[in-house]
């Protein structure tokens, strides 16, 4: 099958999955969360057929590497209270080159659905009267815990997750903490690295046992992958001894006591 073709047996945009489609059209893309072999096909063919690329900050090097020399790429952020692009210019870019007749490739770390934006950007696509189609992508908090061997639901353990975004606003979680405190539930926080302190206070004031097991992984899936782990109550003290590379991922709950016995990276080493 030739890098531009669709397959047809699955689900396709007859226009956007065409590479001989002179119209233009966007598609949001997920990059995973770092390793390049987390890409799914999808995401590798519309990459190796896209003519121009805005990417984040969170798309790792190997998978920039696999955008064609001819493509554009133009980078739009983002860094934590730093956003090269503003999200409206970025939105309003999308239009414009996608107007321009263009293939174009927005693509985003992990899931563009999961704390990433990806709605506020179709919308405006949709509201332009662009084309566009999504492909997931595999979320950091799968990425990080199969990594480190942390299984995010197990039966005896946990039978749901949440994921939650611990990005502070005017240096505060506003978050319904007492939701959170319940058995067998494992929490991930996003974004989480700066308010960690705040994560583990909350978190114990609303009735958590100060032992509930914390993992933090840093650059999950990447070579340089880190993982720190204690509990609610010493957590923060050993992130700041040892020291973590943004991005960070945190997960608490019992299941994070399994990667003792389940850290298949760390037992190859
Ligand atoms: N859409 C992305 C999340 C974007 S928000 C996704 O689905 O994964 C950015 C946050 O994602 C980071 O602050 C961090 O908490 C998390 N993250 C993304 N990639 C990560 C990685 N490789 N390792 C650890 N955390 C990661």
């Amino acid at each position: 099958m030739p890098v531009g073709a669709a397959p047809t047996r699955y689900r396709v945009n007859p226009v956007t999955d065409n590479p001989n489609n002179s119209a233009g059209e966007v598609a949001l893309v997920g990059a995973g969360p770092g390793d390049p072999e987390l890409l799914t096909l999808k995401a590798w063919r519309l990459i190796r057929s896209a003519e121009v690329v805005l990417y984040d900050r969170l798309v790792s090097a190997e998978i920039m590497a696999l955008i064609p020399d001819t493509a554009e790429k133009i980078h739009v952020g983002k860094q934590r209270s730093n956003h090269t692009l503003p999200q409206d210019q970025i939105n309003q870019r999308l239009v414009d080159l996608a107007r321009q007749g263009r293939r174009v490739v927005r693509l985003k770390g992990g899931d563009p659905f999961i704390f990433g934006r990806g709605g506020e950007e179709i919308e405006t696509l949709a509201g332009a009267g662009v084309r566009f189609q999504v492909v997931p992508g595999i979320t950091a908090a799968s990425g990080c815990a199969a990594y480190a061997g942390i299984p995010l639901t197990h039966r005896d353990y946990a039978q749901s997750v949440r994921f939650i975004t611990g990005h502070l606003k005017n240096d505060t979680c506003d978050l319904p903490w007492k939701d959170f405190v319940q058995n067998n539930q494992t929490l991930v926080f996003y974004m989480g690295l700066v308010g960690l302190p705040i994560i583990c206070r909350e978190l114990i004031a609303n009735g958590m046992s100060d032992d509930m097991p914390v993992a933090l992984v840093s650059r999950g899936t990447t070579p340089e992958q880190e993982v720190i782990t204690g509990t609610l109550q010493n957590i923060v003290e050993r992130v700041n001894q040892q020291g973590a590379q943004a991005p960070t991922l945190v997960i608490i709950g019992q299941v994070v006591s399994l990667r003792d016995r389940l850290d298949w990276i760390g037992a190859g080493r």
